[in-house]
């Protein structure tokens, strides 16, 4: 992701908290109040500029949404995004890091995490800070229902090798598995900025869903 510097960012952000929550710590395994019902909740780590999460939120209103960003320059765009869509009242964004999501929600607070176009880090030695490594997973797990899930899409070949290995090593179930996403395009398929540019130089999109198991 390209970052600009827009120095007008964090009033914006500060000015919509009815979008991006400004104190996520104080909702911990209490998010249903926030939303204002008992729906099951979805995150989607490193949401980007929030064209899937704001589309996700719109094409399924029984489910609740919440994008994670770590960056102002960057999630200022979601936020443009949700308001452009008139703020669907099941979404949400946090601008936090991800590998802290067990400081914001609590063990069921979460049913599916989406992870989309994750950022590789294709050097061995970064290998933690990809968002499908040991230590990422057993954070979703910290926040996760019993058996929840994974939902993974990437253009990276290299970095769905790993996840694939990474995910069946942590135990959890592989329950899809697609080398070409698009060939069979599912109708509900939501596109994110990443997939729209890779697909359209004809990259093949890699897409996972794997659910954690009962121990
Ligand atoms: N998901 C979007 C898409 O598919 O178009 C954006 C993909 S972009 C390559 C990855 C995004 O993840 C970046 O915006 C980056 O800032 C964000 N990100 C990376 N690591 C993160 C973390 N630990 N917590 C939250 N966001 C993260």
């Amino acid at each position: 992701m390209r970052l600009r510097n827009k120095p007008w960012a964090s009033e914006f952000i500060a000015d919509h908290p009815e979008v991006i929550i400004p104190d996520p710590e104080q909702h911990k395994g209490q998010w249903q109040q926030v939303f204002g019902n008992t729906n099951p909740l979805h995150i989607e780590v490193g949401t980007g500029k929030g064209q899937f999460i704001t589309g996700m939120a719109l094409q399924n209103p029984n489910i609740n949404y919440i994008g994670i960003e770590l960056y102002d320059s960057v999630i200022v765009c979601a936020l443009e995004n949700a308001i452009e869509a008139k703020s669907p009242a099941n979404l949400r964004l946090l601008k936090v890091n991800g590998a802290d999501l067990n400081k914001y929600f609590a063990k069921n607070d979460v049913s599916r995490v989406y992870l989309n176009f994750s950022d590789p880090w294709p050097k061995v030695r970064h290998a933690k800070r990809r968002l499908t490594h040991e230590g990422f997973l057993k954070t979703y797990e910290d926040v996760l229902v019993d058996e929840g899930e994974i939902h993974f899409k990437t253009d990276n070949r290299g970095l769905f090798e790993y996840s694939l290995t990474s995910i069946s090593a942590y135990g959890m179930l592989l329950t899809y598995v697609s080398l070409d996403l698009h060939a069979n395009m599912p109708e509900d398929n939501i596109m994110t900025e990443y997939e729209e540019k890779f697909s359209a130089k004809g990259q093949p999109i890699y897409r996972l869903e794997a659910k954690f198991q009962l121990k």
